[in-house]
């Protein structure tokens, strides 16, 4: 160059990297009529399941929870939560509606990866042990009158075909799990045969998926919860619905005339903005074809989606330079957590970006790259977060066009929990954005999405001592 003619070098990278960026944001796009499309499809699915069991995506799945805890609720209660990477156990000592939750305690115990890929004996043993020590330190503030049976909540947050509160059968395993031979069986059945192996003697009063159990315990302290969504390594949502709108119920009969329904909406799959990353990762899953909803916009999925991205960015623009980091090309290397942590990097040379890609993968990056993967996180998150807003507008919209009034015209809650909406600020402020911007600013005042941390346990223990067989 002649002196004095600046020069602005463009490294190479960039160049090449930037039209697979913008492809993926132009397939990513979640503007308002996507949205729209999503909302009403949600809603469309959300009818036909509740017409026949096979009739659609979503399962719609009858809880046999009718009523719903009052704060009358008086004893001693345990709840089991078996649903992600962990589970968890807990007593609860109820005192009725002036003294509420007396005492709580818990134990959380993570779950052997080998676990996940064993049999159901070797799953349920592990879980009753774990429940039978627990049980063991029962003390201080707790107390069972004689002679009584200890009664139990079993939160079991995978697709289960109910039949009765107390008995359902597994559908299929979702979020990683693929234990043998608990599909198609009882899983109450399988917890008390385990328990028996313990010597433990407790009741399973109440069989309920995570989202119920949120919605029990976000309901015990708020009358005007309607909708409970997870958002977590995986995700669902139920909410409460008219017996006289589930046609495929043929005897309903419930005193409160209305009960749970679990959408299983992890299921959902019509008219999302899907790339070539997402098909060919549920290509590859232990379970394709299944939960595209669920791998579109949860926890499990959202970092190995940017891996995906940035692997063939690593391959195709040589993004971290000559060769492709081995360790990228591993499945589910890069986590929703770093991901995440990620985007909160406010470094003048996003310093955290660096130090994780180096972690993660041995990757130098320079300032350039970092913004590309930053740039990647975003779009990822932010379908994400917005598609689960149009899925949470979906169910409000079909229980509005029910009852014009009855959601819109007033407050009411949608109870949440979920390490995905907990941890990840992004993500939770694109789906508030979208639920806004479908809703309009007057009805979106209404509709308030509370996070009810950790509400499924206490809530599956409040529906054991509901269904529970004493007089309390
Ligand atoms: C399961 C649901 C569960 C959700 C959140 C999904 O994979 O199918 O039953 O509620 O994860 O834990
Ligand atoms: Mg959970």
């Amino acid at each position: 160059p002649r002196p004095g003619v600046v020069m602005t070098v463009r490294s190479p990278n960039i160049v090449s990297a930037a039209p697979i960026l913008t492809k993926l944001q132009r397939d990513c796009a979640t503007p308002l009529p996507v949205l729209r499309q999503v909302a009403d499809a949600m809603a469309a699915d959300m009818r036909a399941g509740l017409e026949a069991d096979s009739g659609s995506d979503l399962k719609m799945i009858l809880s046999y929870v009718d009523v719903l805890p009052t704060g009358n609720e008086k004893g001693l209660f345990y709840a089991l939560d078996l649903g992600g990477t962990n589970f968890r156990v807990l007593r609860v000592q109820l005192g009725g509606k002036e003294e509420r939750v007396i005492a709580t305690e818990f134990e959380q115990v993570s779950i052997p990866q080998e676990l996940m890929f064993g049999t159901s004996e070797e799953l349920f043993d592990f879980i009753a042990s774990g429940l039978a020590k627990f049980a063991q330190k029962e003390a201080g503030k707790f107390h069972l009158p004689q002679g009584r049976t200890r009664e139990l909540g079993f939160t079991f947050s995978f697709p289960v075909k109910q039949t009765s509160i107390d008995s359902g059968i597994l559908i299929k395993w979702t979020k990683g799990f693929a234990v043998s031979g608990t599909a198609g069986k009882d899983v109450v059945a399988c917890l008390n045969e385990a328990m028996k192996r313990q010597g433990l003697d407790m009741r399973v009063s109440a069989l309920v998926n995570d989202t119920v159990g949120t919605l029990a315990g976000a309901r015990y302290w708020d009358d005007e919860v309607m909708v409970a969504v997870i958002l977590g390594t995986g995700t669902n949502a139920c909410y409460v619905e008219r017996l006289d709108a589930i046609p495929k119920l043929h005897s309903p009969n419930s005193a409160s005339g209305r009960t749970i329904v679990n959408t299983e909406w992890g299921a959902f799959s019509t008219g999302l903005p899907l790339t070539e990353f997402d098909r060919e990762m549920d290509a590859e899953s232990i379970n394709p074809g299944e939960q595209i909803f669920e791998k579109t916009i949860s926890g499990m999925y959202l970092g190995e989606i940017v891996r995906r991205v940035l692997l063939r960015m690593a391959k195709d623009a040589r993004l971290f330079g000559d060769s492709v980091p081995e360790k990228l090309q591993m499945p589910f290397s890069l986590r929703t957590p770093d991901m995440c942590a990620m985007q909160q990097d406010t470094s003048k040379d996003f310093e955290v970006v660096g130090s994780i890609l180096y972690d993660m993968a041995g990757i130098d990056s320079n300032l350039c790259t970092r913004k590309i993967v930053i740039d990647v996180c975003d779009t990822i998150a932010k379908r994400g977060g917005r598609l689960a807003g149009a899925g949470i507008v979906g169910i409000l919209q079909k229980l509005e066009n029910d009852s014009k009034g009855v959601i819109f015209g007033k407050r009411t809650v949608v109870a949440m929990d979920g390490g995905l909406y907990e941890h990840y600020p992004q993500y939770r402020s694109y789906l508030q954005d979208s639920v806004t911007e479908l809703l309009g600013p007057e009805i979106s005042k209404n509709i308030v999405i509370e996070h009810s941390k950790d509400g499924s346990g206490i809530g599956a223990a409040l529906l054991a001592a509901t269904n529970s067989m004493y007089e309390h």
